[in-house]
């Protein structure tokens, strides 16, 4: 192991996950986040058998067993004529069965956050850095200089880019331009548990397709909240997140769907709206001691509900060769990428067609719905899901 510290880049999701799996493997991590505290906003955040693998790796089941909570089902409907397209039962034993003993969970992204802060700020070796943004960096070939606003200079062993989607390092690292707009934006908000009729209530993960429209909606914090996601497409193509959404436009592109929908968008009067971009998969993003990691290196839609749950792996995978190669910073980053980029470009690509079919219109829609339409009498089938929901084999040293 090197004197120098791991520089991580970016507070987020992805940059927590980092510097607590790397402080696991004996590494001191310095993290720095240009925000003025460390905290994660938004709402609720999905949470796949796959990365319940990486929080047993990461000493963490417990903590997050606490927040989260397991849905008993993720079920599909039709958003024009009310009718269950398809449901996986994803609380249940067979589920829990089929994936290494692991179910499906949904947990409030602040609960998450707090969770790997915490278990950050209990490692000695990990120095967190509010109101800190990173510029630039230069790679000297035996450490890194990452350049702060302000004119600070830090000097580490490496840097690992979790800046999200519009990352300055992987500007320096893939210069590939900015991010691609999707065309869809998601409204987001979260209304406590009185507010919500109680025949709208229920313990499941909810999608309702609709013609270029879907609205998600699950509940949150052992039931005290439900989260809402309404997803539509449009021209604004105004960059960025946390803006305030406008709820009259929503109203006009819900008009025709199924009163449940309408009855649950009426209750919002705040809503914060996201512009959904993402990227062409990339195959290489790391350079010499420098490589990306979460949104950075792989920015996704959401529909596949798996941007974070991917930056965790990412963190996990990135911590076992770091260990394997006894801290060579170069060759970690080369066999990291090596390891994630199918896996992570597989979601960003089918995450755009979930949306597609998510959003389905005229015979498409109608094909979608004879697709997907259970077999009588027939098993849940989790086969489709078992290249995401098997999750990855972590790396071994050779013995
Ligand atoms: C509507 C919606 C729903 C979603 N639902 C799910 C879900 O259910 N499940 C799931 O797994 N994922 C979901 N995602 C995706 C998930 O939110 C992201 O993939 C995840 O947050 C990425 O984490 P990250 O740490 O890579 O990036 P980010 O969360 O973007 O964090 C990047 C951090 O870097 C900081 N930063 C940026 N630039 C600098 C700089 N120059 N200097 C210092 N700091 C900097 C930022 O302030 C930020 O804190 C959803 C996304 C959206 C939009």
């Amino acid at each position: 192991m090197t004197a120098l510290p791991v520089l991580v880049l970016g507070g987020g999701i992805g940059g927590l996950a980092s510097a607590l799996a790397l402080a696991g493997k004996g590494c001191r991590v310095r993290l720095f986040e240009q925000g003025s505290e460390l905290k994660e906003i938004g709402a609720g955040i999905q949470l796949g058998p796959n990365v319940y693998h990486m929080f047993e790796m990461l000493g963490l089941t417990e903590a997050i067993e606490r927040w989260s909570a397991h849905p008993g089902n993720l079920i599909m409907m039709d958003a024009l004529t009310g009718e269950e397209v398809t449901r996986l039962p994803v609380g249940g034993a067979a589920f829990r069965q089929r994936f290494r003993g692991y179910l499906y969970g949904v947990i409030h992204r602040g609960d998450l956050y707090q969770v790997l802060l915490e278990a950050c700020r209990a490692e000695r070796s990990v120095e967190l850095h509010e109101k800190r943004k990173g510029l630039r960096f230069e790679d000297r070939g035996d450490r890194v200089v990452l350049h702060l606003e302000g004119g600070e200079a830090i000097e580490g062993a490496c840097l690992i880019g979790c800046d999200g989607l519009w990352s300055k390092v992987r500007a320096q690292i893939l210069g590939d331009g900015t991010p691609r707009v999707s065309g869809h934006i998601a409204y987001r908000a979260v209304l406590p548990r009185t507010e919500v009729p109680d025949d709208l209530w229920q313990n499941n993960v909810v999608l309702w397709a609709g013609p270029k429209t879907h609205l998600v909606h699950y509940p949150l914090r052992r039931g005290e909240l439900y989260n809402l996601v309404a997803v539509f497409h449009s021209d604004r193509y105004e960059e960025g997140w946390d803006v305030f959404g406008d709820t009259e436009e929503l109203e006009r592109r819900f008009a025709h769907e199924r009163p449940e929908v309408r009855r649950l968008l009426e209750r919002i009067n705040v809503w914060k709206m996201w512009v959904l971009c993402d990227r062409e998969p990339a195959r290489h993003w790391s350079k010499g001691r420098a490589t990306l990691l979460g949104d950075a290196a792989h920015p996704t839609l959401q529909y596949l509900a798996q941007g974070a749950n991917m930056a965790i792996e990412d963190a996990v995978v990135l911590a076992a060769y770091a260990e394997i190669t006894g801290f060579d910073w170069e060759r970690t980053f080369k066999l990291y990428e090596d390891a994630r980029y199918k896996r992570t470009a597989r979601v960003q690509i089918m995450s755009r067609y979930y949306g597609d079919a998510y959003h389905a219109a005229g015979v498409v829609r109608e094909l979608r719905n004879d697709i997907l339409a259970p077999r009588p009498g027939a098993a849940p089938d989790f086969e489709g899901m078992a290249w995401l929901y098997n999750g990855i084999t972590l790396p071994q040293a050779n013995r």
